[in-house]
């Protein structure tokens, strides 16, 4: 691509360190820039459309276009911009949106806390499961498991528990006592001939295995998405979280179920925690909280690990975690408001029914030469690509991004995660917009062969 001096991408060039991006070939290629949306679809700078295929990260459920979030943020603006939630302060739409998601919680919860982002509601609960830890009395426990190619975020603590080597390489991550368990992805790991139920029960024995060989007494908390989306859309395979759940409940082990993507209608049900059946401890939330369009994150606690809060904080004289923006007014009353959407505009319902005709396209692409294989659940599917099928995944071919490459020359905005193409469309999306899509993504299946 040609850049010219003193443009939009010259300036990125100039001054701009992207997240996630390789710094060096930024330089000669330079940015996409978005500059509208409408719907499912956004624009470039030079008035090209695409669909976006991601909901930008994963994230904007009501597409780029919705006029009554900008008014709740206008309508918050106007009377009260800015207010803090230290030291016994509050705002309306805090409380408010506090009381709404115990409402809705998957499972009984008790208190809410609010952050900025996904990667600081997960390090928020790893200092709320060692506070918890102390307050009862057994400052050995402290370890936390999570999964391999798992995605928690970037921060010191969540960068830990993700399991992606490049979030922890020249980073120093993971710090010591965050571990590692298998990743429960079934057509890569599981032994010749192993049944879906016979590989869940090998993760299990796994994970068991490990906090054996670590001390239960020293293990505190396990932390699992629903389906893991950022490494590559790994669905679990079945009875997986059964039984991994036996194992945490046997050595008294919390479960933080990371609903940051699953949450809000995505896997077809409220939270994915529904879908899979689990019984968290803790659940974070963000993105689809407030369909993107501010920055937003929440932590649900149970009623057990509230009390202890309680108990340690008036100990110590004050509970001395939070953030600046820990409930901020504004981003609060775009979050209601988007909950208010969802529920007024059916957006479950819908979810529930166009989800069997996106599933359809991605099994058909399934058969594409290719895909080695197709999985989703709802609305979101990972394509994984291998340039013949069968030959164990190479990272240096970069399929997956070459594909997202080329799928953006045919109008989707797309990423290739590891060796996985990820479609997770806003919730809106419609029929015809499933099939536009997934046409698109064939013909850029096409492309790279
Ligand atoms: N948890 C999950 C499951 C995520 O997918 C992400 C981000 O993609 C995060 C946490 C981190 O969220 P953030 O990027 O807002 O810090």
């Amino acid at each position: 691509m040609t850049i010219r001096p003193n443009s939009l991408e010259a300036r990125d060039i100039a001054y701009h360190l992207h997240p996630y991006t390789n710094a060096a070939k930024h330089q000669t290629e330079g940015p996409l820039v978005l500059t509208g949306g409408e719907g499912v679809y956004v624009t470039d700078a030079s008035g090209q459309r695409y669909i976006e295929g991601l909901a930008g990260l994963f994230s904007a459920a009501l597409g780029f276009s919705e006029h009554r979030l900008a008014e709740a943020a206008y309508r918050q603006m106007k009377t009260m911009p800015f207010y803090h939630a230290f030291g016994h302060k509050a705002t309306e739409p805090g409380i408010a949106l506090a009381e709404r998601l115990i409402a809705m919680a998957p499972v009984p919860m008790s208190k809410v806390f609010f952050a900025n982002s996904g990667s600081e509601a997960n390090d928020t609960a790893v200092k709320l499961i060692w506070y918890y830890n102390n307050a009862l009395g057994r400052p050995q426990k402290k370890k936390i498991i999570s999964r391999l190619r798992g995605y928690h975020g970037v921060t010191v603590a969540s960068g830990s528990l993700t399991g992606l080597p490049y979030a922890h390489r020249d980073f120093d991550l993971p710090l010591p006592g965050i571990l590692h368990t298998l990743c429960p992805h079934y057509r890569r790991h599981a032994e010749p001939g192993e049944s879906e139920e016979a590989f869940a029960t090998r993760c299990a024995d796994e994970l068991e295995a490990l906090i054996l060989r670590e001390g239960p007494e020293t293990v505190a908390a396990f932390f699992a998405e629903p389906v893991m989306v950022s490494g590559g859309v790994v669905v679990p395979p079945k009875t997986y979280f059964e039984k991994i759940q036996a194992v945490l409940k046997k050595y008294d082990v919390l479960l933080v179920a990371d609903e940051v993507i699953c949450g809000f209608a995505r896997t077809g049900n409220m939270f994915g925690t529904e879908t899979y059946g689990l019984k968290p401890d803790m659940i974070t939330l963000a993105k689809q909280l407030s369909a993107s369009y501010l920055p937003i994150s929440a932590l649900m606690i149970s009623e057990t690990i509230y009390a202890a809060i309680v108990a340690e904080s008036e100990k110590i004289g004050t509970f001395g975690h939070g953030y600046t923006y820990s409930g901020h007014p504004v981003a609060a009353a775009v979050a209601l408001e988007a909950l208010r959407i969802y529920e007024e505009d059916g957006i479950l319902d819908h979810v529930r029914a166009v989800a069997p005709r996106f599933q359809a396209h991605v099994a058909r692409l399934g058969n594409h030469p290719l895909v080695s294989e197709a999985r989703g659940v709802g609305l979101v599917a990972g394509l994984e690509l291998s340039p013949d099928k069968t030959t164990a995944f190479d990272p240096s071919l970069l399929v997956a991004s070459q594909a997202a490459r080329f799928a953006q020359n045919h109008g989707v905005i797309t990423r290739g995660m590891n060796d996985t193409l990820s479609l997770c469309p806003p919730l809106i999306i419609s029929e015809a917009e499933i099939d536009e899509l997934m046409q698109r993504i064939e013909r850029a299946l096409d492309d790279t062969r």
